[in-house]
């Protein structure tokens, strides 16, 4: 059975896509959305050995080896002359996912939805589509087994609607904000109450040019997400 976080993030793939799912591991993703006969067509691509392994070993014991193909490679390099319409990148941090796509760009031509989920640092990917001109269609927060994940999905577009305030939405999500769920509130309540605790022990440490900067930033953060949790 597929994890909740995962069964989000497959929710998201529009039925009768090509799909590329990349840092497949077992290729979990893959597999469930061609069982279920979401996608007619998937590759998993990992760059590492042992995870490779184990999708293609995952692959061939669901009999999947028509649809699926397992490629090792680096991002978005696993992707040749196929007209993938749907990459899903998940489980990573959301630098290195940011950083996926920006060095595979030259791949993103016929892909007409991203699906990320990033592990932290959700503001990376946010920053990146923002100036490549993908617009973000869809954001959830769920938690599951203590760990909260964000899914981000974006289809290329207009850039994104205009922003109020920019860096509160690129940090929080403009489209979480506006859901203001649970998870969400308590997310951004248990970093408030870290960066507060950092701000603390900043003022009793000898004052210097960094001190004092770092001060500052987190302050403004606190007050930035101390206002959409009060609102
Ligand atoms: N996507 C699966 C999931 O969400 O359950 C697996 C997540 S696993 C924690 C991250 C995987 O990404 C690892 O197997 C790692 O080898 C792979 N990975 C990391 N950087 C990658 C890259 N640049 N290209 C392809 N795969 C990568």
């Amino acid at each position: 059975k597929l994890s909740q976080r995962l069964e989000a993030v497959a929710s998201y793939i529009p039925e009768g896509s090509k799909m590329a799912d990349i840092g497949s591991d077992h290729a979990y993703l893959p597999c469930h959305v061609v069982k279920k006969g979401v996608v007619p067509f998937a590759i998993a691509g990992e760059v590492v050995e042992g995870p490779y392994q184990s999708a293609k070993r995952q692959v061939a014991m669901e009999g999947l080896e028509e649809e699926i193909i397992v490629r090792k490679g680096n991002g978005l390099e696993v992707i040749n002359d196929e007209e993938i319409d749907c990459i899903t990148i998940a489980g990573m941090g959301g630098a290195l996912i940011a950083s996926i796509l920006e060095d595979g760009k030259d791949k993103l031509g016929p892909t007409k939805r991203l699906i990320l989920q990033p592990n932290i640092s959700a503001i990376s990917i946010r920053k990146w589509l923002l100036e490549n001109g993908w617009e973000l269609m869809a954001e959830e927060i769920l938690e599951e087994d203590d760990k909260v994940y964000e899914i981000l999905v974006a289809e290329k577009g207009d850039p994104y609607r205009p922003y109020k305030e920019l860096h509160k939405e690129l940090l929080l999500g403009p489209l979480l904000v506006e859901q203001n769920s649970a998870v969400f509130r308590n997310k951004w309540k248990s970093e408030l109450d870290n960066w507060q605790r950092i701000v603390s022990q900043l003022e009793k440490a000898a004052e210097s040019e960094e001190t004092s900067q770092k001060r500052k930033e987190l302050i403004e953060k606190i007050q930035m997400v101390g206002e959409v949790l009060n609102h």
